[in-house]
């Protein structure tokens, strides 16, 4: 197995070769230099990422973080994949605690007191410890998504998390983004034609009125803006 070092030095050199790469491409080196060896993350928003990915291995691994605070359509759309892209396995990736042992522990709500405490609780640990078990993870963020996420690289070393991180579709609009949903046929959350243009776990995701910032949804009347996965 290739040595952490090796696969930083590959990620900064691809960093700049596929400065410009499409979708495909990225996709495509990442099966080419980690085979079995990565996961793709998914909040099951859409699967245009998955779509994408299983053009190039129909097989994959699909991260999914479990939180327990879902909303029931998230989880639809979850099994839906499944379905649709028969040859994915979905890993779901949950926290130590149920969110009752939370509750216990803690107090009833604790994303009302405090969101970043029950973010690490229920996505940062177990992102970190799923991503443990490879050597590189694949994401649908976009530069367009937000203003921390402007300068997204198609690929990178994610020094957090100790691994190669990929982001195929960094450089797109949301145009050529729904386009693809368009064109292509490809499995929304019905949440999003419902308002909520970013999804995350119910109690902290409302409705976003035309015209507004999709993720201005999120945690709103917070000042929370991430959930600490992509930082
Ligand atoms: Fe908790 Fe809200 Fe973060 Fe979900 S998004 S883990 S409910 S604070």
């Amino acid at each position: 197995m290739t040595a952490t070092a090796d696969y930083r030095t590959l990620a900064e050199r691809a960093e700049k070769e596929l400065a410009e790469a499409t979708a495909a491409e990225a996709l495509s080196w990442t099966v080419e230099h980690f085979g079995d060896d990565f996961i793709v993350a998914s909040n099951m928003q859409d699967a245009v990422l998955i779509d994408l990915a299983t053009q190039v291995k129909p097989d994959l691994n699909v991260l999914f973080l479990e939180t327990g605070y879902h909303f029931a359509e998230t989880i639809g759309t979850r099994d839906a994949v499944q379905t649709v892209y028969p040859g994915v396995r979905i890993v779901n990736a949950q926290a130590e605690q149920s969110v009752a042992e939370q509750d216990a522990e803690y107090g009833k709500n604790l994303f009302e007191r405090d969101p970043n405490q029950c973010c690490f609780l229920r996505k940062v640990v177990p992102l970190r410890s799923t991503l443990s078990q490879y050597s590189a993870w694949v994401t649908g963020v976009r530069r367009v998504d937000a203003p921390t996420r402007a300068n997204t690289p198609i690929v990178t070393w994610d020094e957090r998390n100790g691994l190669v991180k990929i982001n195929p579709i960094a450089a797109w609009s949301d145009d050529q983004f729904n386009g693809y949903i368009r064109d292509h046929g490809i499995l929304e959350n019905p949440l999003v034609s419902a308002g909520y243009l970013s999804i995350g776990c119910e109690p902290c995701t409302a409705k976003v009125e035309p015209g507004q910032d999709p993720r201005s949804g999120r945690w709103a009347g917070q000042s929370k803006t991430e959930c600490g996965l992509h930082g």
